[in-house]
């Protein structure tokens, strides 16, 4: 367990805004709010009540700045502790000083995800749960988001609650049977312990299945658009960026030279890998040729060929082709509104292509569709039934949990002693409370909760 201390931290962003929100929460909340918090009226604060005062400075009595602050009682609060919230003007200095004035009342500065990991340690989240705050917060699609919002409401926890469940049982009816030796496994017995184990494996099983969907959800499919220069990369970036309401956001790389598109097609993300080169025509890609494209392919969940549809076919084509053999790839061929300067290329023929003209914008919904299948297959993401593994920590703890059922169901056909049985059905519940974070070790929740920003 943590030590109960009181945590604080500014929970907005930092920088100008119009209010900004100072968190407190721990045992002292309630005392640091009838310290700083001036109101009209005196005595303890009610319960989530919001109050209208100003902060003031403990050592001066003197103003910080105009506030609202709420009390709210553990536990009905985020941490299930004693929760104190601050909204003051969003500047960031006045920020700073009403959570120094706080920190001078006793509270310590909250850690990335303390608050979020107080909820978890607290039991009112699971740790599915929590991991599912910062996708919320990150989403940038419709489809992300809700996928991530599924999640933090607890449905993929309640999916895992009931596999949990059916282990528990048949984990039970066997252990019956270890302290109990004489008795034979009854007939009735025998049907549950593998109907609940066989329940549980085609769960995980379900549950897997969905898993690259999830995952390409929540992360995006990471695109590059290959072909050699003057074939049309650059128009077709654009185009599909100049769909008002496919543009998502732009991410300036980790280099200068890389930038990364996000666009959105149908709630997929796509996260296009740009060089310096697909934006501009006079740049690194043109002056390089094929080679930059080269480089690029193999960072790739999914590559764009294009073609010039209005010249023959060359060499250069014909080496961008042998770059993609094996990987994910969409045929493009490009400058659909001039004439056909080909009909036939052999190595196009096994692919998936599509006609564009990124001029005209002919084909590019097909394009958007043909992308969409490519990673979605017919399932209904956009229902509120939708529940999806994507993070492949779960993924790993579930396939072990799997194997580990797989193994169990193996030695009870096989009539295998029961305490080994117990042991595999001990193992996967062991792999599946990885997930919700009952047996997830320390090492790998502190991973997980330095991906929050500090105040959450
Ligand atoms: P990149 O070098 O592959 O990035 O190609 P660009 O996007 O810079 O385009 C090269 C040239 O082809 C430019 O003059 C474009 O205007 C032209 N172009 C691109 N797409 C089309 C198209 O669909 N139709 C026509 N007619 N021209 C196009
Ligand atoms: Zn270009």
């Amino acid at each position: 367990m943590y030590v109960e201390d009181t945590i604080a931290a500014i929970s907005t962003p930092v920088g100008e805004g119009g209010v900004g929100i100072i968190r407190v929460s721990g045992p002292d909340s309630s005392a640091i709010a009838r310290r700083i918090v001036r109101r009209s009226t005196d005595g303890d604060f009610e319960s989530h009540r919001f109050y209208y005062g100003s902060v003031v400075d403990p050592a001066t009595g003197l103003d910080i700045d105009e506030a609202m602050a709420v009390l709210m009682k553990a536990p009905r609060s985020y941490t299930r502790e004693d929760v104190l919230e601050i909204q003051c003007h969003g500047g960031y200095l006045v920020t700073r000083r009403v959570l120094d004035a706080v920190l001078r009342c006793g509270a310590r500065l909250a850690e990335p995800g303390e608050f979020t990991r107080r909820a978890f340690l607290n039991g009112r989240i699971d740790l599915v749960q929590a991991e599912a705050i910062i996708d919320v917060i990150r989403s940038k699609t419709d489809a992300a988001l809700s996928l991530a919002q599924h999640q933090r409401e607890g449905r993929l926890s309640g999916r895992i609650g009931a596999i949990q469940g059916d282990l528990r049982h048949a984990l039970a009816l066997v252990e019956a049977y270890i302290d109990f030796p004489e008795d034979e496994v009854d007939r009735a017995s025998f049907a549950e312990i593998d109907s609940r184990s066989r329940g549980a494996f085609a769960a995980i099983e379900e549950l897997l299945a969905g898993f690259d969907e999830g995952r390409v959800l929540r992360e995006g499919v990471s695109v590059v658009i290959a072909g050699k220069p003057n074939v049309g990369k650059s128009s077709l970036l654009n185009t599909l960026l100049q769909e008002k309401r496919a543009i998502v956001t732009s991410v300036p790389g980790t280099t200068r030279d890389i930038i990364e598109e996000v666009v959105n097609v149908r709630g997929l993300p796509l996260r296009i890998l740009d060089t310096a080169g697909v934006r501009d025509s006079e740049d690194l890609v043109e002056r390089e040729g094929v080679r930059l494209t080269l480089e690029r392919i193999p960072q790739a969940d999914l590559v764009l060929v294009v073609l010039d549809g209005s010249r023959p076919l060359d060499a250069d084509d014909r080496t961008i082709f042998e770059a993609v053999a094996g990987r994910r790839s969409i045929v493009v061929v490009n400058k659909s509104d001039l004439p056909r300067a080909f009909d036939r290329f052999p190595q196009a023929l096994e692919r998936a292509a599509v006609e564009i003209s990124a001029a005209t914008g002919a084909g590019i919904p097909e394009l958007r569709e043909l992308i969409f299948d490519t990673f979605i297959h017919g399932r209904a993401i956009d229902s509120r039934e939708y529940v999806a593994l994507s993070q492949a920590r779960h993924r790993d703890a579930l396939a072990a949990a799997r194997e580990r059922i797989a193994a169990f169901l193996a030695n009870l056909s096989r009539g295998e002693n029961l305490e080994i049985l117990a042991v595999d059905l001990k193992d996967a519940l062991h792999a599946v409370g990885e997930v919700t974070g009952e047996t997830t070790p320390d090492d790998i929740l502190d991973l997980i909760f330095q991906r929050f920003c500090v105040g959450k």
